[in-house]
């Protein structure tokens, strides 16, 4: 129930129809079913105004990882509310989001130096593109030519104009293709749709080969690139195989292209280890992290530079070499208390380590998916799942965009007190980090039977 109001449940569901317009969403269908509206949460459960109860089976979208209403975040916000919820980041300093750069800058791969906050997953990426961009302006005449940006196919990096130039994904960006700046593409390896109908590893990584040579070709002209490593998040959990990171990473150093990781998905030990980099020892230029960063409590995101880029800024102010950009409610006090007490938890609990014995049982445990008719590839990192569900398995050929076949498992998986967000018909297992065995197999034992009851 709703407390301290005249307003009831029934109130509250028609008002959200009547008022508010979902992300990426379909309203039309949003007006036609029923809504769940959520009023709280406790560790990996969630609760709707009625009082059911469901698994957070995505996080809260990929963000969530000690659970909800956790004792030491809350207290942690608390105590800085006490204080301060905000101040500017422009003209002057504040406690927390100092030491939330200088435990960020500990834990990142050791080529970077600089933290420059903002506020969303996409603000991470706009910043890192137009800092490469202005790096190499200022860099000298060798390099004017260097304007443009590299990045993969079914590449996800954010929803605004910039992020979506760099971003792949037909569905969601082809229509402001008039709006967007162009972007080199590299192939993304999605072995099991290889675009090159090769085998891993007989393949030898062939992806990778090309890759390199488009990288080569525009070493003159490219700025930058960017990539989601080890797995594609929104295209689909689409997993890399082994040794196509380091390759692009070295084909980046040898052109003298910034290479730019956007972890905003895989950031904080989504795929087993802090950073998804880490799998591969990679070093990027720059780095984009959002979701997990406060443990997915508030709205934050920073992007983290090397100490050379960060040079490639400095002079007197009328050169103006500044990096004139900066959003409103950068660093703020109340999400980077949040994100500071996350990365105390990782530590005092041992997170990262703890997760490991739990990762293995999830990938066993996602295998037996193997057995559905429906269940085309299984795919996983870390505490990152994806079942791409296909009409017919021997053809891997999909469902028809129409039968919203993603949509209704997700529908039916709530039903059964299981909340899940697919990706068209890639079903996404993602929970918070601190899910119990117990609760792991209860969640997946209900996609299991959802999935199989597919077209039954
Ligand atoms: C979610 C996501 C973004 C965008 O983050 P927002 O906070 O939604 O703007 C960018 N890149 C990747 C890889 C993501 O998964």
């Amino acid at each position: 129930m709703v407390k301290n109001s005249n307003i009831d449940n029934i109130d509250i569901e028609r008002m959200d129809k009547e008022f508010v317009w979902h992300p990426f969403t379909q309203m039309l269908d949003w007006e036609k079913e029923k809504n769940t509206v959520i009023e709280k949460g406790e560790g990996v459960y969630l609760y709707d105004i009625y009082g059911n109860k469901y698994i957070d089976g995505v996080s809260s979208l990929w963000v969530n990882i000690h659970g909800h209403n956790n004792k030491d975040i809350n207290e942690a916000v608390k105590n800085q509310l006490a204080k301060i919820s905000h101040s500017t980041l422009l003209g002057l300093a504040n406690v927390p989001s100092t030491i939330l750069a200088k435990k960020l800058i500990e834990i990142a791969p050791k080529s970077l130096a600089k933290v420059f906050y903002s506020d969303s997953g996409s603000t991470s990426v706009e910043i890192a593109i137009k800092v490469a961009f202005q790096y190499f302006r200022q860099k000298g005449a060798k390099y004017k030519n260097k304007k443009k940006f590299i990045a993969a196919t079914s590449a996800y990096h954010g929803d605004t104009i910039g992020s979506v130039s760099v971003g792949g994904i037909g569905l969601f960006h082809s229509i402001y293709k008039p709006l967007l700046f162009e972007t080199v593409r590299i192939i993304y390896p999605y072995c099991y749709r290889c675009p090159f109908d090769l085998n891993y590893p007989n393949c030898d990584l062939y992806c990778a080969k090309e890759a390199e040579k488009i990288i080569a070709y525009y070493s003159d002209q490219a700025a930058a690139l960017v990539i989601e490593p080890m797995i594609q998040g929104a295209a689909g959990m689409i997993t890399m195989p082994d040794g196509y990171m380091k390759r692009i990473e070295r084909a980046c150093k040898e052109n003298e292209i910034l290479l730019i990781l956007d972890e905003v998905a895989t950031g904080f030990g989504r795929t087993g280890k802090m950073f998804a980099a880490e799998h591969e020892d990679i070093k990027p230029d720059i780095m984009c992290l959002a979701k997990g960063i406060t443990g997915g409590y508030l709205p934050m995101a920073a992007t983290l530079f090397t100490e050379e880029i960060y040079e490639g800024f400095l002079g007197n102010y009328e050169d103006n070499k500044t990096f004139f950009h900066g959003h409103t409610y950068t660093g703020n006090q109340l999400a980077a208390s949040a994100g500071i007490m996350s990365l105390e938890l990782f530590e005092k609990n041992n997170l990262i380590n703890k997760i490991q014995p739990l990762i293995s049982h999830f990938k066993d445990r996602l295998s037996e998916f193997r057995n559905l008719d429906a269940a085309g590839n299984v795919r996983s990192i870390g505490l990152m799942g994806g079942i791409e569900l296909v009409r017919n398995k021997k053809t891997k050929k999909p469902f028809l965009q129409k039968d919203k076949i993603g949509h209704k498992v997700a529908l039916k998986a709530k039903e059964k007190g299981v909340i899940i967000r697919p990706l068209g018909d890639t079903i996404v297992v993602m929970p918070p980090l601190i899910i119990s065995y117990e609760i792991l197999d209860e969640l997946l034992g209900v996609v299991y039977d959802v999935i199989g009851n597919i077209g039954k």
